[in-house]
């Protein structure tokens, strides 16, 4: 197998796209077609300070790579969550990453440190440490912190690792239970509808995880290959098997699927009436927008005595 562009030995193949390319033509290629994402889905322009947030997983600490290689102001955040060993070994992938990128910065928050109790704690102290609750919990902590730290240190975005395979997974779960207003929200692109609430990107979703995977072995990226251990059994990973298997016979199945979707929604062949937007002002804690009357959901976890946060 040879590449197309010089007919060097290729690294990759890749069905969807027809294409076969060396490691220096698939880099160049990734590249490219991520700056191409940023350009035009509008994501942000050169001068923007970034902040990624990097779990110490392949697509987020490729997406930093990316991101630094393109000329971007970008910097990483990361959360420890405080989950046991998964935690620790995430953090090491990060710092190591970090310490050989001496350009950028990184802003590490320890949730317990901060908070007082890391997130399955909290998941137990709120009983929300059965089925997938905790999962809910971690997902408003990681939210919530993620706009703070961009407020508060000026950062215009926050970019995250999504890829063509997590936003199809989640695409798939939307349509399956019909969730309208999801549906009518699913983007590369969740601009600031509010004073204090940060644009959202992810400048990942044209590339498939595979794709990711590779850039990530062929850059020498180190990163933690388990799933978090309470994401186990949880239906994105289901949705995602059943993705694959579709790829599998029917090559660019999953691209077709999302991104045609977004430009069918663009151009209004699918129309989506969410409920109406509800009414932000900001948690009278932390001062975050929030649609919660006084404070907002995050603030209410750390109450004593409060059985839900969510
Ligand atoms: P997940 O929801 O775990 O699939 O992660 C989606 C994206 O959220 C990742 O690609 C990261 O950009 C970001 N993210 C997840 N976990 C963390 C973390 N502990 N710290 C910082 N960012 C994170
Ligand atoms: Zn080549
Ligand atoms: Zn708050």
């Amino acid at each position: 197998m040879r590449c197309k562009k010089c007919d060097q030995p290729a690294v990759i193949r890749m069905h969807q796209h027809r294409l076969a390319l060396c490691k220096e033509h698939f880099v160049e290629w990734v590249l490219n077609r991520v700056a191409d994402t940023i350009r035009s889905f509008r994501m942000f322009s050169p001068k923007k300070k970034i902040l990624v947030a990097v779990s110490g997983g392949k697509d987020s600490l490729v997406l930093w790579d990316i991101l630094l290689k393109l000329g971007y102001k970008a910097d990483g955040l990361h959360l420890n969550l405080g989950i046991g060993e998964y935690s620790e070994r995430s953090l090491d992938y990060v710092l190591k990453f970090a310490d050989s990128h001496p350009e950028a910065d990184l802003i590490i928050v320890d949730i317990k440190e901060r908070y007082g109790m890391s997130v399955p704690e909290l998941a137990e102290a709120k009983k929300h440490g059965r089925g997938r609750k905790i999962c809910s919990l971690c997902g408003l902590v990681k939210r919530h912190e993620m706009n703070r730290v961009a407020n508060e240190r000026g950062y215009d975005v926050v970019a995250t690792g999504h890829n063509l395979d997590d936003e199809a997974a989640t695409l798939l779960g939307n349509l399956l239970n019909w969730k309208i207003e999801y549906l009518a929200h699913q983007s590369p692109v969740l601009p600031s509808t509010y004073p204090g609430l940060v644009r959202k990107v992810r400048p990942l979703v044209r590339l498939y995880e595979r794709e990711t995977a590779a850039y990530a072995l062929v850059e020498g990226i180190e990163y933690i290959r388990e799933e978090c251990p309470h994401a186990l059994g949880a239906k994105s990973l289901l949705y995602k098997e059943i993705l694959n298997r579709l790829e599998d016979e029917m090559p660019g199945a999953k691209q077709r699927f999302y991104m045609d979707f977004l430009k069918a929604r663009r151009e209004g062949l699918i129309k989506l009436q969410p409920p109406p937007a509800q009414q932000l002002h900001p948690c009278e804690v932390c001062g975050q927008p929030t649609s919660a009357p006084g404070k907002c959901a995050f603030c209410r976890l750390w109450e004593p005595g409060s059985s839900s946060g969510s």
